[in-house]
């Protein structure tokens, strides 16, 4: 989905300032980066809370060695370089990663930066990690190529026909979200071309990927830095929207749960409001006021298992009535990227429209981190078997 400017508070940004709109000061920025650097043990920690098994050694043995190979380089923050490769690191942990991606995230900038080699890193990691930290180097050469060719459209069909191994998607996301997250340093030219850039093709590739949480930190990020002003104006009313309407999401929440208890169905239902950049989306594409968004929030209803999301399903579309044309099952038919839910819209409790998801916890997770929860369910999945 391109970015487009339309709107008239756009239209007035690109006027009043050359081509380039400063971050606005008064603007709440989407994500606050980390302040501390992680340490050696932070890390390791974090890996082995997911994954027993996991090689400390190794781990240890990467961060030991990225941290000597960027050396005393800095970043436009005046940040070690080195708090970057470990950040992204960190974010893939996130997503339950493997060893190898995790240490291939450490090292994914030394080829380019460094004096490192890729004969050196195979020599000393292996050859799996040696191959994935130059897929990233890859990457990267492509991305300044078609850069200055202006071929972006064509960057994201080149990321996937480039990429035999999706662990190094996955690693270029997360870089690309650290520097979106850190950007506030950089020259406001680049950051607007590493913003559009984001919004056009890393975005998409997340969502493709089944990434969703990914997909609207990058989105937000991205129109923070392209539409300061626009973007003050959702989140601000999102925010006293929220503010005016914090017990009638903790009600909704409560009946839902409890009409489900009643007819011995245990779940866990929360509510979810939506991001800045999606609901900007919306009222575009509807040409609607913010006003008249009735689905500003979704509700997620968390199952044990398939047959009980049905009987969930009939018992809420026999409690409240149904909003028309709002209902999809995609646990039966899923979405090409192994998207699996039911969507239906209720007159709920209130009298509010009420949006659910109704889904079991692996279907969110696959939902929320797409190809990496794949990955982890399958591990889980054999270790289970294995005993
Ligand atoms: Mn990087």
């Amino acid at each position: 989905m391109a970015y487009r400017r339309r709107s008239s508070i756009q239209m007035q940004a690109a006027t009043e300032t050359v081509a380039v709109a400063p971050a606005s000061s008064t603007a709440e920025r989407p994500a606050k980066p980390r302040t501390r650097m992680m340490r050696q043990y932070d890390l390791v920690e974090r890996v082995r809370s997911y994954n027993p098994d996991t090689n400390e050694d190794l781990l240890n043995r990467a961060y030991v060695y990225a941290m000597k190979a960027h050396g005393t380089q800095t970043r436009a923050s005046g940040d070690p370089y080195f708090s970057h490769p470990l950040e992204v690191a960190a974010i893939l942990t996130n997503l339950k990663l493997d060893d190898a991606t995790i240490v291939a995230a450490l090292l994914h900038d030394t080829i380019e930066d460094t004096e490192a080699t890729r004969a050196e890193i195979d020599h000393v990691f292996g050859h799996e990690i040696g191959a994935l930290v130059e897929g990233l180097t890859k990457l990267k050469r492509l991305e300044l190529v078609s850069r200055e060719a202006k071929q972006a459209e064509n960057l994201r069909k080149l990321l996937l026909a480039i990429a035999d191994d999706v662990r190094v998607l996955l690693i270029k996301l997360a870089d690309r979200l650290h520097n979106m997250r850190t950007m506030e340093f950089m020259p406001p030219a680049s950051r607007r071309r590493i913003a559009e850039e984001t919004l056009d093709i890393y975005a998409p590739l997340a969502g493709r990927m089944g990434m969703q949480e990914m997909r609207e930190e990058l989105e937000d990020l991205s129109f923070f830095v392209l539409d300061p002003e626009a973007y003050a104006v959702v989140k601000q009313r999102l925010d006293s929207l929220a503010e005016r309407n914090r017990n009638l999401i903790g009600e909704i929440e409560t009946q839902l749960s409890k009409n489900l208890q009643k007819n011995g169905i245990t779940a866990r239902v929360f509510g979810r409001r939506k991001q800045p950049f999606s609901i900007w989306t919306k009222m575009e594409r509807k040409s609607v006021g913010f006003e008249q968004l009735s689905d500003i929030y979704g509700f997620r209803v968390i199952l044990d298992d398939v047959g009980a999301c049905y009987r969930a399903l009939g018992i809420v579309h026999t409690t409240w009535p149904v909003v028309p044309g709002r209902f999809k099952d995609y646990i039966s038919t899923p979405k090409q990227n192994d998207y699996r839910s039911i969507h239906t819209t209720v007159i709920g409790p209130g009298k509010q429209r009420v949006e659910l998801q109704i889904r079991t916890e692996e279907m969110n997770q696959i939902a929320e981190f797409g190809i990496a929860a794949h990955a982890f369910y399958k591990e889980a999945r054999a270790r289970r078997m294995s005993g």
